[in-house]
């Protein structure tokens, strides 16, 4: 395997990190001090116009997306040191388009949804949401029990959608229902596009969760729209879906790797100046055994990180490598950025400091795109199924 990143990976990595250094990082006060005041960590409309301004500018825009769309259909491993550069900081700035909407989309989208959802979405100019968990099914999203049934030319959508993020500001949104109750996962769920302001899609409130982030809380009420809006193949809308959460997942271990690596360097600036009984903090063996511990658990999360991406890209499968990351990622930057707020002590506390933010941005994605607990139970059941082949 080879561990080179090309150049031109390497220069778009080290652009990202550039638009981060100049234009995210000096946004965190003021997001820092939002959060704080009204629990929100939010841009404010100008900002989040500038930034698209300048990532316009510097070409770090539709990165993913198809040429013919006006993107530069760049592979899930070239996107990992943007990621990780996005990572690095809690200003809340995706580059547009969101990727997992727009792979699942690439998947499924027919001739008109190409050129009504798929190509403004491409060019970052819509945003999107998907709706998949329910108050009955988060984990297990095969026990969702929102319906969608034929009706003429048109779909009707009944049921219950939860923690769907970003759907306020959404244009549309991708809605998962059963098609046949009988077929289940096999053939009875599928996908729906849905537009913001459909009569029947009611967004019923905003659930303010920890880091100031916000989701919501969705009713499906004789929600009518086109047959034209169901997504791909009628009852098989379980699989794109999966590819688009795999896409997301790679894109959390290396934000989790970007929020690591800069607790880390926050941690050993503070313990090189900072000293406590005459001795600085770097000179205490538990900081340096600290240190030692992020850096290889950093190094590793990347290696693999890399390596799931691209099995990915080259359409192998890669559902345990997808969710060994999503696990190792997550708690290895939970503990890193923990570590961080135990050096800086009563600082480390405050909401002057990213710390906290980055460690309640770490903690959302461990639940987020799967718990880690159900991961493990992926990761566990491959491997015991070919004990149980060897076995038999
Ligand atoms: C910040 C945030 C944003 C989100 N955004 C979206 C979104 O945009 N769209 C959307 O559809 N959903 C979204 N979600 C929902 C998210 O995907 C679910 O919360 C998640 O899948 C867990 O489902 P649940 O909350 O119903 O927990 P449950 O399914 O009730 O699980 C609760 C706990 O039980 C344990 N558990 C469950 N199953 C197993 C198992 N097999 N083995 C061992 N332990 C198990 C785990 O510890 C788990 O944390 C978001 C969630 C968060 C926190």
């Amino acid at each position: 395997m080879d561990f080179e990143l090309s150049d031109e990976h390497r220069m778009l990595a080290d652009l990202a990190r550039r638009f981060v250094d100049d234009e995210l990082l000096p946004l965190e006060r003021a997001v820092l001090a939002r959060e704080a005041s009204t629990g929100r960590a939010e841009l404010m409309p100008d900002e989040r116009e500038h930034l698209d301004r300048r990532a316009h500018a510097l070409g770090l825009w539709g990165l993913d997306a198809p040429a013919e769309m006006g993107g530069f259909d760049l592979p899930v491993t070239a996107m990992i040191g943007v990621d990780e550069a996005l990572g690095r900081t809690v200003t809340p700035y995706e580059l547009p388009p969101d990727s997992p909407n727009l792979r699942m989309l690439l998947e499924t989208a027919d001739a008109d949804q190409r050129r009504d959802y798929l190509e403004p979405y491409a060019r970052g100019q819509t945003v999107s949401a998907i709706a998949i968990s329910e108050p009955g099914a988060g984990s297990d999203p095969a026990a969702l029990i929102t319906r969608a049934r034929r009706d003429g030319d048109r779909w009707v959508l009944d049921g219950r959608k939860i923690w769907t993020s970003r759907a306020e500001s959404a244009d549309w949104t991708i809605v998962m229902a059963v098609t046949d109750k009988a077929r289940g996962v096999r053939g009875g769920i599928s996908a729906f596009l849905v537009d913001g302001g459909t009569p029947g899609f009611v967004i019923e409130r905003r659930i303010p969760m920890i880091g100031g982030h916000s989701t919501y809380e969705i009713r499906l009420e004789d929600c009518r729209i086109p047959a034209g809006k169901l997504l791909g193949e009628e009852g098989f809308g379980f699989k794109p879906m999966q590819a688009r959460l795999s896409c997301r997942r790679v894109q959390i271990a290396a934000w989790c790797i970007g929020r690591a690596e800069r607790a880390l360097e926050m941690m050993c600036e503070h313990a090189a100046q900072r000293h406590t009984f005459g001795v600085a903090l770097a000179e205490r063996q538990t900081v340096q055994n600290w240190v030692a511990d992020a850096v290889t658990r950093i190094h590793a999360a990347r290696l693999m990180t890399y390596e799931a991406a691209a099995r990915i890209d080259r359409g192998e499968e890669a559902r345990s490598q997808v969710s060994m990351i999503k696990v190792f990622a997550t708690e290895m930057a939970w503990d890193v950025i923990d570590q961080a707020m135990q050096l800086f002590g009563g600082m480390g506390m405050t909401k002057e400091l990213p710390l906290q933010q980055m460690a309640a941005q770490t903690r959302l994605a461990r639940i987020y795109e799967g718990p880690s607990e159900v991961h493990r139970w992926v990761i566990a059941r491959e491997r015991l199924s070919c004990g149980a082949e060897r076995a038999a």
